[in-house]
């Protein structure tokens, strides 16, 4: 029992033990995971809602351990950005991304967009321009089909955010804002930040036929991109309700169940082929 001020007494409970080792174990293994060669990437399809064209996909990361199974980025992102290990894992996700996405076009499929994920601390990094250089380098992907998804915690430190935005910018890399509306930065960020697209949170698609403020929170941000000269993309859509309310209010994008799950490259072959409806 440790005290804690004077009436206060915290409990150390069993359980309390248990989730504090399954944390370590789970640390201990996610250090372990990079050279052990357990991630691998998965790609969601993104649909350009007017066409029914593939534009692009976005890189999602999976953990498989060899003992524990498949561990979700519910869970092990968190743990990798609190401990750091978010900066190589990171690294090794884009490096494998940009690869993928060149070895699509040497197969001869039309070049599309790869978004890849980007953590704050990532982000923050003071190589990070570098290190997107290089990987753009070595892989030889040509920086107009790479989508860097950020999300409104990295505005915070607005000057440095500023100035390393207009750098991968000026590279041509695609900038979007992930999970838009769901944090709490004011929109003033809007004009200054060098953005393209803004990926309307999964929470406010899912439920534009249950709740009447969710259809009009969408309609708001799409109104709003398109009046900023910005494009929007839905995520998280699944029903062809929801894709048609996204087309009457002139959404660019979609991306969800809809069209696909997140699926390995090798599947990728069958979505190149198709054309979505429309
Ligand atoms: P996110 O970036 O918002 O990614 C969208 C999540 O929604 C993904 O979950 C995707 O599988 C899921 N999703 C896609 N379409 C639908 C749909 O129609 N319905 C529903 N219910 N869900 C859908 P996932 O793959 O489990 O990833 C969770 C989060 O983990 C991501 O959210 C992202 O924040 C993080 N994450 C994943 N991969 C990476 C990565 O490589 N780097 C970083 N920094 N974060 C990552
Ligand atoms: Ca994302
Ligand atoms: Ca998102
Ligand atoms: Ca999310």
């Amino acid at each position: 029992v440790k005290e804690q001020g004077k009436n206060n007494f915290e409990f150390y409970t069993p359980e309390m033990n248990e989730t504090i080792s399954k944390k370590m174990k789970l640390e201990l293994g996610l250090r372990k995971a990079l050279v052990n060669n357990e991630f691998k990437l998965v790609y969601q399809p993104q649909i350009d809602i007017g066409t029914g064209k593939l534009l692009g996909v976005e890189a999602l990361l999976r953990w498989h351990h060899p003992e524990w199974g498949t561990i979700s980025p519910a869970e092990f992102i968190p743990l990798a950005e609190e401990t750091g290990l978010i900066v190589p894992i990171g690294e090794w996700v884009l490096y494998k991304a940009c690869m993928q996405n060149k070895e699509w076009q040497n197969e001869g499929y039309s070049p599309i967009r790869m978004a890849v994920n980007i953590s704050s601390l990532q982000f923050q990094q003071s190589n990070f321009v570098e290190t997107v250089r290089k990987i753009l380098k070595e892989t030889e992907l040509d920086p107009i089909y790479l989508e860097l998804e950020l999300t409104e915690s990295i505005i915070q430190d607005s000057k440095h955010a500023v100035s390393t935005m207009h750098n991968l910018k000026n590279m041509g890399i695609y900038l979007s804002i992930d999970d838009f509306g769901t944090g709490y930065s004011s929109l003033s960020y809007l004009k200054t930040f060098p953005i393209d697209t803004l990926k309307i949170d999964q929470t406010f698609t899912r439920n534009i036929y249950i709740d009447q403020k969710d259809a009009s929170l969408v309609s708001t941000i799409i109104n709003m991109a398109q009046n900023l000269d910005l494009k929007v993309i839905a995520e998280g859509v699944e029903t062809a309700e929801q894709l048609q309310f996204l087309q009457q209010e002139r959404c660019n994008e979609a991306q969800g169940y809809f069209f696909s799950r997140p699926i390995p490259a090798q599947e990728m072959n069958y979505i190149f082929q198709q054309q979505f409806a429309n």
